[in-house]
């Protein structure tokens, strides 16, 4: 009775991004996961797009923040005003039939932290609340089979964590979650220039830099630096050598500096400066060395028959920081087994998250219900 009227949404709780699937439409919004409140009685005064505007720039009175922080919820209060404000522009506010809701969760979380999301999705105004986890949802967006017999991996690296999981038979069957990603790449950025140059920079022009000329196959591994003790020697002449040839080619025809922004340290004064293709590589070699030990350690954890399917398809790549460019090359190389990066990266735990809540009965294996 309620099937023909009932909206049914998918939405995607990001750290970085929140998406909202409308079923039968597909991505109708796509906005930074930022709430703004005021700091003496804690109300929300804008979400989304406008309240990012306000990030580092608010008056006394209100601070802007975001509620997920590296993959889990920081502030539930605060997460549920932003759930109300995508099913209230999604749904309408008034309304009757109330709609069902599907929220993807990053692998990690505790049964609590489940418990809360659901109640928080249903104070929101959800007639029925699901929760699919982060890796179901980034493979079935990546359009992987996964209801077979057959493991699959399946890395969603984003703005806050990083979700490395195998999947077979519906569930999730090998799972590690690393809370370094996309964020602590910019930060390893801005940390690198302020103590070089004496330079500081913000969140975004961070971000800019790595957008713009951040390349994981300049990163070189150096023989000295103490973070890279643990690496094996193979690997590094390997990416010396790689770095040597076809691609320093390729890398010819492109941009290989940028001219970077901020504010000098010493004098407080704007200064501009030149930052190369390989001083951004020098700055995010560790970091991203992090991330892909993470890949490795579920590859470790996999049993033989999941871990030869893996081998022979490959491991199949989604979220924001998959397209740094190069950094399937990277992977390919530190773990041994073929990376590829999903169709639409940024789209992929929205669109299965959407796809399951338009399924139901074909995922409810992977889902839980409230
Ligand atoms: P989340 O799921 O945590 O919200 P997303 O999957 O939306 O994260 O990814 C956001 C992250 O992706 C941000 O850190 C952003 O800087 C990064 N990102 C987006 N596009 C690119 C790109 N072209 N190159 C490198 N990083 C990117
Ligand atoms: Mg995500």
């Amino acid at each position: 009775m309620f099937g023909h009227f009932t909206k049914r949404i998918g939405i995607d709780l990001g750290t970085a991004n929140s998406l909202v699937w409308l079923a039968g439409e597909g991505v109708v919004l796509n906005e930074p996961t930022v709430v703004a409140v005021t700091v003496d009685d804690n109300r929300v005064v804008a979400v989304g797009n406008e309240a990012k505007e306000m990030l580092g720039r608010t008056p006394g009175n209100i601070v802007a923040t975001r509620p997920m922080r590296d993959g889990v919820i920081a502030d539930y209060r605060i997460t549920e005003a932003l759930l109300s404000y995508f099913i209230d522009r999604v749904a309408g506010r008034n309304r009757f039939f109330k709609p069902e809701v599907m929220i993807c969760v990053p692998s990690g979380v505790t049964q609590v932290e489940r418990r809360a999301v659901l109640d928080a999705t249903l104070s929101a105004g959800a007639r029925v609340a699901y929760l699919i986890e982060e890796p179901l949802a980034a493979a079935i967006g990546a359009k992987i089979p996964i209801a077979q017999a057959s493991g699959h991996m399946i890395v969603d690296i984003g703005g806050g964590s990083t979700e490395a999981a195998v999947v077979s038979l519906g569930g999730v069957v090998v799972h590690k979650s690393a809370r370094v990603a996309g964020n602590k790449l910019d930060e390893a950025i801005a940390v690198y220039i302020k103590r070089k140059y004496n330079l500081i920079i913000g969140e975004r022009m961070a971000e800019t830099i790595k957008i713009t000329i951040g390349d994981a196959m300049s990163v070189v591994i150096p023989a000295k630096a103490g973070i890279h003790d643990k690496v094996d020697p193979r690997v590094t002449s390997t990416l010396l050598r790689v770095n040597k040839t076809e691609d320093d080619k390729m890398r010819e025809g492109i941009t290989n500096t940028m001219e970077v922004r901020g504010r000098d340290a010493v004098s407080g004064l704007p200064r501009m400066l030149e930052l190369t293709r390989n001083e951004v590589a020098e700055a995010i070699g560790p970091t991203l060395h992090q991330i892909i030990g993470a890949v490795k350690a579920v590859l470790e954890d996999t049993p033989p028959e999941l871990a030869a399917d893996i081998i022979d398809k490959g491991i199949v790549m989604a979220g924001g920081t998959s397209l740094l460019t190069n950094l399937d090359k990277l992977m390919t190389q530190l773990t041994g087994v073929v990376c590829h990066v999903a169709e639409e990266p940024l789209l992929c735990v929205v669109r299965g998250t959407g796809v399951a809540i338009e399924n139901i009965e074909l995922y409810k294996r992977s889902i839980n219900k409230k």
